[in-house]
């Protein structure tokens, strides 16, 4: 297995500091063991115009098998025997990447204590890789590489190229290179992309692979287009570690984003701002903010959860009524709720007030003991921010964990966009939402869920009813059956205004 890292120089900044950034010597080949194998660097050149690094390791295939066993990972006869038959040793791939980062540690976190300038400065940099597998071919190692800011030459291997009717193997020539990435980057990308590309079962997959993960992906990974894939395969498709590392790149690429300085959230507060989710912000967020109040009011509820609060608004509103007598904000952008802070004046807050507000940041899609035993819960203009893969954990999370006897829900009615002058045909309110539902989905939605969880629904329209399109803002709200009722009767208690949820479907038939 093999790499090989070259960059160029002048006088001023002679290429020879490769070796100073890599805190290995140009002048000698140096061996290093590791627990895979042996791992050698040398230079097969080495001078100012011109200096290439080559990291050669070589596998030491049975060692590799006794710790695989040594982890309990037993199986059949025939798979312990492909452990020693395959192209482990031949190939660069994920143990490449494991050397990588054992031998260059220091150069992969940027540090140099010799040359504590140069880590930062970036320089031309051009890594080969002559035999790479890659699951999904030059395509993905295309997609994978280019918004990192590389020209990457991927060129398939064919298998045997005295026949070339056998087509191409699954390995490629890849060149790397680049004059604005530095070689810290360069390291932590091939870190995290080559086993993305090997896609090959792992002997080390352990939950600190997420840390390792968040750690190298530090600064591209969270904007990654292809964030998702390199998450899942690089931690082998287990699921639940994908699905933490995907939570907590969530909360990295927001705490990235959360660059904004005082002075925006300042203006976007006294200004009274609308929520992001807003293109015609005012009428429509108050419309939706007192038809939340009037549910939350009617049923009675004292203590009550923002879910998805967001800039705070509703946390706001409901301050004002004493009769809400706990108010929890609860939102995974920690800039939303340092906006949501700042709108309430939290820090000037008199006891009293203050001991009735909580916000707190947490995600939505994780089941949270402190989020049980409340009278009500609301997700305004929150559910069309997940992914729809996603929805079911944040349903189970609060209707089948926290379980309030109130859940009042809006979304955008998409049938409504094409009545927005703003709004280009097809596209969505807002570039986060992940889906924008007609009134029928979320009905189906949210009959499911009520039948489901043990809830009966009524559903109801917010803001100005178009005849033919319906209003732009839909809102579910959901009461949890008593336990002597089954669910889908409706409660002796309801009033007589109540509507069954499928009020939706029956106009549409009408
Ligand atoms: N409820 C507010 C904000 C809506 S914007 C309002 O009606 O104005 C959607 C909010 O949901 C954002 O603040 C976003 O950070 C939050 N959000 C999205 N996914 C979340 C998750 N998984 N857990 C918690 N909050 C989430």
């Amino acid at each position: 297995m093999f790499l090989t890292i070259t960059t160029t120089g002048t006088p001023e900044h002679p290429a020879t500091d490769l070796g100073h950034l890599l805190h290995k010597h140009p002048g000698r080949a140096q061996a290093f063991s590791t627990s895979l194998g042996t791992a050698h660097v040398l230079y097969p050149e080495a001078d100012t115009d011109r200096c290439t690094a080559a990291l050669l390791l070589e596998v030491d295939a049975v060692a590799l098998v006794r710790r695989g066993k040594g982890k309990g990972r037993g199986g059949a006869p025939d798979a312990a025997l492909a452990q020693y038959v395959n192209d482990r040793p031949y190939a660069a791939s994920s143990l490449l990447a494991v050397a990588l980062s054992a031998v260059f540690s220091s150069a992969m976190r940027g540090v140099c204590r010799a040359r504590p300038e140069l880590p930062g400065l970036a320089r031309p940099l051009r890594i080969e890789i002559p035999a790479l597998p890659a699951r999904g071919g030059p395509a993905l190692v295309r997609r994978l590489f280019e918004p990192l800011g590389w020209a990457v030459t991927a060129d398939a291997v064919p298998l045997d190229t005295r026949f070339p009717q056998w087509g191409d193997s699954r390995y490629v020539r890849l060149v790397l290179e680049s004059d604005t990435v530095t070689l810290a980057q360069a390291l932590r990308h091939l870190y995290v992309l080559l086993p993305v590309l090997d896609d090959a079962k792992h002997y080390w997959v352990s939950s600190d692979e997420v840390d390792k993960l968040l750690r190298a992906g530090e600064g591209w990974l969270p904007a990654h287009p292809e964030q998702k894939l390199i998450t899942s395969r690089y931690l082998s498709r287990r699921w639940s570690l994908a699905r933490q590392a995907t939570e907590r790149l969530e909360l990295l690429r927001l705490a990235e984003t959360d660059d904004s300085d005082v002075e925006e959230i300042d203006n976007a507060v006294a200004a009274g701002a609308g929520t992001e989710t807003d293109e015609r912000p005012t009428p429509l967020a108050v419309r939706r903010r007192e038809a939340i109040l009037a549910e939350l009011t009617s049923a009675g509820a004292a203590r009550v959860l923002d879910l998805g609060c967001g800039q705070g608004q509703l946390v706001q509103e409901l301050l004002k009524d004493a009769r809400f007598t706990e108010i929890v904000g609860i939102d995974v952008s920690v800039r939303a709720l340092t906006i949501a802070a700042r709108r309430l004046k939290l820090d000037r807050m008199g006891e009293r007030q203050a001991a009735r507000v909580t916000l707190r940041q947490g995600s939505l899609v994780y089941t949270d003991k402190q989020l049980e035993g409340y009278d009500a819960a609301v997700l305004s203009e929150v559910i069309e921010h997940l992914d729809l893969p996603r929805l079911p954990a944040l349903e189970y999370a609060v209707f089948g964990a926290a379980r309030p006897r109130t859940v009042v829900v809006t979304t955008p009615n998409v049938e409504y966009n094409v009545r927005w002058e703003t709004l280009p045909a097809g596209h969505a309110r807002h570039g986060d939402h992940r889906f924008e539902w007609t009134r029928e989905q979320f009905c189906a939605w949210a009959d499911a869920v009520a039948a489901r969880h043990g809830y009966t629904v009524v559903l109801r329209p917010v803001g100005p009813e178009d005849p033919e399109v319906g209003p732009p803002t839909q809102m579910a709200v959901f009461t949890r059956t008593p336990p002597h009722e089954p669910a889908h009767r409706t409660p002796a208690h309801e009033p007589a205004t109540h509507e069954p949820a499928t009020r939706e479907k029956e106009a549409k038939a009408a």
